[in-house]
Order: C-alpha cells, then structure tokens, then sequence
C-alpha cells in the first residue's frame, strides 16, 4: 500500500463521510500553508487533499480499500488543482472544496466524459477433460450493449448533438468569490450537460439517449489447455458498454472444474486406483487402465504389491503456464478371487504345498 490515506486523515477505516469531512477540515485548516508557515506543510497539506480526495469519492474508497491504491496513484495525482486557492485562506471555502471531491468540478479539471461501462463476471463449469485439453465454449451474457441505432451516442441524429446552451461547451460553471485576500474561484459541474460539454435536443428512441441496450450477447471462449479451479480469464472489451459511446468494461471468466468420476486433480497431476488380478500381481503382466486420452496399457512387474502406485509419465495435466504436462499416478489394489472352480482351489492348495516347504509351520493358511 503506497499511502495510508486513513491515517493521513487520523480516522478509522470505518469512518463515515461525516467523519472524514470533519477531519479533513481540522487538517486542512492546521496545514493549510498560508497559515502554517512550517516548510514541511504545504507536502502535508497537499497529503491531506489527496487522502480526501479518495476517502470522499465512494467508488475510489472501495477501490482504495480493495487494492490499496487508485487509478490516480497511477496516473499521479491530478484530481485536485491546490495552486488555485494557495492565496485565498479568507475566502477558502472548506464545504466547496469538499463537494468538488465529490462532482469533480474543482480548479482546472478536464471535462467530465462519460462514464466506462461496468465489468462483467461469468462463472463456467467445465469438465476435468476439458481442462485438460483446452476447449472451445460458447456463453450467453445478458449485458449492456453499444445501441446500434445511433451508435451510442444517444442522439437521434447527428445534428440533435449540441454545445450546452448552460454552459456555453465547457461542462462548468465558474463562480468567483472576492475575500479580503483575493479572488477565490470555484468550478461546479454543469447540471444540464452533467459536465460533458454537450446537450442532446431529441434522444434515441430507441436507447432513451443512454447509447446502450440491454441485450444477450453470445460469444465463444477459449478454455486455455491446463486450467484449474478459479483460474480467470479476462476478456477486454466484453463488459458492459460505456454510456454514449464511452469505452466497455472488461469479462472476466471465472473457472469451475468438476469433479471426476475416475481421477482426482493433485495440481497438474491426476490419480485413479485400478484392480490387479491376483495371478498378474504375482506372475506380471499388463492391465488396462483409463486414461484421459482414453484406455492405455499398464505394465505391472511380478511381484507387485498392494496399494503400490505407479507413474504415467506425461498421462496428466499440461501445465497453463509453460510448457510439458503432469504425469497419472495408479494405486494398484490386488483382487482377491471369491469364487474359485474346483479347479482353481486344487491349484491354490497345491501352489500352498509347495509354500509350505518355504514357509514351514507359520505359512501355513489351509
Ligand atoms: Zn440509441
Ligand atoms: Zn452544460
């Protein structure tokens, strides 16, 4: 976390807007350089603002709160012109300030566009198979979409798109104080235009102006080859459709793997349990054992044991991330014959005979 904006501000984590409002003007007017002339305040003061500046604004608080930074920690700060009022303490309107966090209409700040449409989260259930090799799925997800009709600018036509009559295009409204100290100049967002500069005279029919259209959107996803529970895709562009024409937010596919009939998932390898034939586990042979790529053959050595596991190089998993694949792991269980021919018992009792000799008084079972 790059800054503690809470402790910045002296308030708790759950302080409410109130709270952080009451502390905000406490520091602010502590800090505020023209009344404290210490060299480390204007860095505090400017601190203080960019604390509020997040902590205020409900979307960038929860942002914050999540991620421990916002868009604007990236972009440096930018939210907050402080060189516009750095002269006028007298006229320093602490509630103005405060609200500009909120409607963005402060200092010199660019025009407000529209906003970007939402993401989106989708839950697919796929099969150990599929995760194995990658597959190709097709989904529906009701969303917002860009309105054809006008393209998604809300316009009936073209020329129904006009500069604000409010605010003469600038999205703004300029009110100028004059205090003993000078002139103090606060922006307020234009409420005709929402502070984007343009006025639309006759909306879409079709979308009511917004640009967007709720609609089922059907799309083909690629499952990558290697995936596991929870792993996420993200697809640009597939979220919700920006209002009037403003970029779309992103999809993000969240991953669910079933489970098996047969095989259990260890990270990128699979494991199964398959019986032996008694005479096999003794003499040797092979059996036949399931696969994800179908039956394979099982080599089984004379003399195996029970619960022995054996290892299928490269049966499992490919790995998501680089290259090669995980291996099948089989735990052999001995089958015990139940019911056995005449036979069958006269040969067991024979081959026990022949034990005995080995074996002597402790061996023997019949
Ligand atoms: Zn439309
Ligand atoms: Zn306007």
């Amino acid at each position: 976390m790059a800054k503690d904006y809470y402790k910045i501000l002296g308030v708790d984590k759950t302080a409410t807007k109130e709270e952080i409002k009451k502390a905000y003007k406490n520091l602010a007017k502590q800090y505020h350089p023209d009344l404290n002339k210490d060299s480390s305040s204007a860095e505090k003061f400017k601190e203080i603002n960019e604390a509020a500046a997040v902590l205020a604004d409900d979307q960038k608080r929860e942002q914050y709160d999540r991620f421990g930074t916002t868009a604007e920690q990236f972009r440096g700060f930018e939210g907050f012109d402080f060189s516009d009022f750095m002269s006028d303490i007298g006229g320093f309107d602490f509630d103005q300030v405060f609200e500009s966090f909120f409607g963005g209409g402060f200092g010199r700040r660019r025009r407000r566009g529209p906003s970007r449409g939402s993401d989106l989260r989708y839950d697919i259930e796929i099969t150990l198979e599929e995760a194995a090799k990658g597959a190709a799925k097709q989904i529906s997800i009701p969303k917002l979409m860009k309105c054809e009709k006008c393209n998604g600018r809300g316009a009936e036509s073209e020329k129904d798109i006009v500069s604000c009559p409010d605010c003469s295009g600038s999205g703004v409204h300029r009110r100028e104080q004059r205090t003993p100290f000078g002139i103090f100049a606060t922006q307020t967002t234009c409420r005709k235009c929402r502070g984007q500069g343009t006025y639309i005279k006759k909306e879409c029919a079709n979308c009511d102006g917004t640009g967007v259209v709720r609609k089922t959107r059907k799309l083909e996803i690629k499952i990558p080859a290697g995936a596991e529970e929870e792993t996420n895709l993200r697809i640009a562009g597939e979220g919700e459709a920006g209002e009037k024409g403003a970029e779309p937010g992103d999809l993000y596919i969240i991953i669910h793997v079933k489970q098996h009939g047969i095989f259990e998932r260890h990270g990128d390898d699979i494991y199964t349990k398959a019986n032996v034939p008694f005479a096999i586990a003794v003499l040797g042979g092979e059996i036949e054992v399931p696969t994800l790529d179908g039956k394979a053959k099982l080599k089984i050595p004379p003399g195996t044991q029970s619960n022995t596991v054996f290892r299928m190089k490269g049966k499992g998993i490919p790995y998501l991330h680089g290259s090669g694949q995980g291996d099948e792991l089989i735990e052999v269980v001995i089958e015990v014959p139940e019911k056995l021919s005449k036979r069958q018992k006269e040969l067991l009792k024979e081959f026990e005979k022949e034990s005995e000799h080995k074996k002597g008084f402790f061996g023997r079972i019949f």
